[in-house]
């Protein structure tokens, strides 16, 4: 199919619910749960505050506009190469210069949502992608990665969002061999439900948040506090996550949809 009627099959479809778009984002506001790390782990990012400019009102009697305090790392967001020291020396890696094209493309979404609903901590494995791929075919290179555990249920309470105790911070994410088992499979980035792309536990880990480390490192991204992956298919989804074009930016809040053949 020529590129054309690519792009017009597809205007098709879209009208006709053919194709639907579904929205992977969690509302973003005052009540959203914002990650706390450990103090040896530095500063934290606060939370989201919105200022009144005017709204109809003597400051201002045409219209209505607020200003924002949010970090970039907040809500549904996008996690840049610069993120993290792996990555800090990479072209192209802050949300000004990553390539364009790399803001549309597929998706495959791996569902352990009955393993965390049994275990909060658990871990995805390099085995457990394999075991995957047996069943719903390898991973496409430059894919996306989603895993899909439920945990956005949880976005409407930040205590259970976090669900921290004496312990720390109880959350699904992945091993450190499930990132470098992606990375191999030339994955364009690793998506999760929960407050950061990596597990509650992966302070502790070896390295430590091994997503972070090994995704930014090698230049690819992460996605973080994405809703309704259980809207989405394993395979055969387009994914569209562009960050803002903050300057230097080391990660935005964004809306991020799905384009998915009914
Ligand atoms: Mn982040």
């Amino acid at each position: 199919m020529d590129a054309r009627a690519t792009v017009t099959h597809l205007v098709k479809h879209l009208a006709s619910g053919a194709v639907k778009v579904v929205d992977l984002t969690a509302p973003l506001g005052p009540d959203t749960p914002v990650i706390e790390l450990p103090p040896e782990a530095g500063k934290n990012s606060p939370r989201v505050k919105v200022h009144k400019i005017s709204r109809y009102d003597q400051d201002g009697p045409l219209c209505a506009w607020n200003w924002m305090e949010l970090g970039e790392h907040t809500g549904t967001h996008f996690d840049a190469p610069v993120h993290w020291y792996t990555g800090k020396a990479l072209a192209n890696a802050s949300t000004d210069t990553i390539p364009l094209q790399d803001f549309i493309a597929p998706v495959v979404v791996i569902d352990r949502s009955k393993e965390v609903q049994k275990n909060p901590d658990y871990l995805l494995t390099a085995e457990s992608i394999r075991e995957w791929e047996a069943e719903h075919g390898t991973i496409t290179h430059g894919s996306w990665v989603l895993l899909r555990t439920d945990w956005h249920k949880r976005n409407t309470s930040t205590k259970e969002f976090l669900n921290v105790d004496g312990n720390g911070p109880h959350s699904p994410g992945p091993a450190a061999d499930a990132i470098a088992y992606l990375l191999d499979r030339g994955a364009l980035g690793f998506g999760s439900e929960t407050v950061g792309t990596d597990a509650g536990s992966a302070f502790m880990m070896d390295p430590p948040f091994p997503a972070h480390h090994y995704l930014h490192g090698a230049g690819r991204y992460g996605l973080a506090s994405l809703a309704n992956l259980d809207q989405l298919p394993p395979t055969g989804a387009i994914l569209i996550a562009a960050p803002l074009k903050l300057v230097g930016g080391t990660g935005s809040p964004l809306r991020v949809v799905a384009i998915v053949p009914t």
